[in-house]
């Protein structure tokens, strides 16, 4: 179970800016302790529970980078050409600590161990090779074409630390270093819902006033990706005494549970009220758009532990951006993973945008690149929160920082694609 302080102040300013939000995030919300043990394959998305140490060095052994001749470099004549002969022949896999004799070259294939003495290889492709004699080029620098060992990693250096939310590349490192398992934070559980007294299961009876849910398909496939398990609880009426008791029942069990609709300040509004009631409430406002009203709190369970919750709103757009920039965070924070790394990248705007002061907003646009090739990102025309098909028909998210209230065509701004939001 999550572990959660209980201290029960919740933020009651006007709007929490997102760094603030953050901040809280990390300062109120404990990392989940318990570890396993799990093998390389099917490690992807994991995170790292114990600083690993690289137990060899990377590459083990001094090797060859081309497909050529190794030779000593105080053999070759500064002034010309060097013709050696060649006294050896090493394949990838073959014999390690084979001497050069001085005066020769040895012929060589990428990733044998370098021989005991050469220290530099020539490209095949820049030789010349006549019976059993090389002439090699004036020129090359001494250490050319050799990987030294260690030079990826040295033995007992920290290669993935603590932390780390495995991708195949780390994968691919942990096998190069021969391991073949890693102890990593166990998955974390989250529980979710869709609120709502209009909100129809797809394929039931739907009326007049009613709406298909979309929200609990798009968090559930959201959270696994990140590498969730979900619990889909279904959806909950605007009810306070049903919503508190069901999301009483899932804080057993569950890290996280989260919400969707039912959190803004409407009367229909019951779900951060259900909240206060049986937990409490960290925020329940963030200064983001779209997405606004968004509620973080902790539910205490019966067993003793506590389940984060995050309400989200209904929207499907503010549900999508509050996903990526408050419960990814969060689940980050939960699962004992370093904070995201992400970086905006620049790209030109290509139409003129208004903003209020002091908070962070998200404009759904697509790429293309302009006339003179540089990149520039195209507003998808509908910005409503409720227009899904603005989330299928564009490349991400333009990042308009919360200092920022103008923007004019031209403007370098910043681009996050749902790949990287998602990732
Ligand atoms: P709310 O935040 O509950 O006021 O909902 C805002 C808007 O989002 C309303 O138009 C809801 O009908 C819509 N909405 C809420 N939940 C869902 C859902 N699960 N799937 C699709 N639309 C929803
Ligand atoms: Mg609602």
């Amino acid at each position: 179970m999550a572990q959660l302080s209980d201290d029960c102040f919740a933020f009651s300013g006007p709007l929490l800016r997102l760094d603030d939000m953050e901040r809280l995030i990390n300062e109120r919300i404990l990392p989940i302790a318990e570890t396993e043990r799990v093998p390389l394959h099917g490690a992807r998305e994991r995170v790292v529970a114990h600083d690993i140490i690289a137990p060899i060095n990377l590459p083990p052994f001094d090797n060859s980078a081309v497909d050529g001749y190794a030779v000593r470099h105080a053999d070759l004549h500064g002034d010309g050409e060097t013709a050696l002969p060649v006294s050896d022949r090493l394949t990838a896999g073959a014999r390690a600590n084979v001497s050069l004799k001085s005066g020769t070259a040895v012929r060589i294939f990428t990733g044998a161990a370098m021989p005991k003495g050469a220290d530099t290889v020539f490209m095949q492709e820049d030789v010349t090779v006549e019976g059993n004699r090389v002439t090699v080029p004036k020129g090359l620098k001494l250490g050319a074409n050799r990987r030294l060992a260690g030079e990826d990693v040295a033995i007992g250096a920290t290669v993935l630390p603590s932390g780390t939310v495995l991708e195949a590349q780390h994968v691919a490192l942990a096998a190069a270093l021969g391991l073949t398992e890693i102890v990593v934070r166990r998955r974390l559980r989250v529980a979710i819902f869709s609120t709502g007294d209009e909100v129809v299961e797809p394929g039931s009876i739907r009326d007049g006033a009613g709406v298909y849910d979309s929200n609990r398909f798009l968090l559930s496939e959201l959270l696994d990706q990140l590498g969730a398990i979900v619990t889909d609880l279904g959806i909950l009426p605007d009810d306070p005494e049903k919503l508190s008791s069901r999301l009483a029942d899932a804080a057993a069990g569950h890290d996280l549970i989260v919400t969707s609709g039912g959190v803004s300040t409407g009367e229909a509004d019951y779900v951060r009220h259900a909240v206060e009631r049986i937990g409490s409430l960290v925020f329940w406002r963030v200064a983001i758009k779209p997405g606004r009203p968004v509620a973080l709190g902790v539910i205490p369970a019966a067993s003793g532990h506590s389940a984060a919750f995050v309400g989200l709103p209904g929207n499907p757009v503010a549900v999508f951006v509050t996903f990526v920039r408050v419960v990814k965070p969060l689940l980050r924070r939960l699962s004992g993973a370093r904070p995201d790394r992400l970086v905006p990248l620049p790209v030109r705007s290509a139409f003129a945008y208004r903003k209020k002061k002091d908070r962070r907003e998200y404009v759904r646009v697509t790429l293309r690149r302009g006339v003179d090739g540089e990149v520039e990102a195209v507003k998808h025309p509908q910005d409503g929160a409720g227009i899904l098909t603005s989330l299928t028909e564009t490349d991400g998210l333009l990042e308009f920082p919360e200092d920022v209230t103008t923007i004019e065509p031209g403007a370098r701004v910043g681009f996050l694609s749902y790949a990287a939001l998602i990732g």
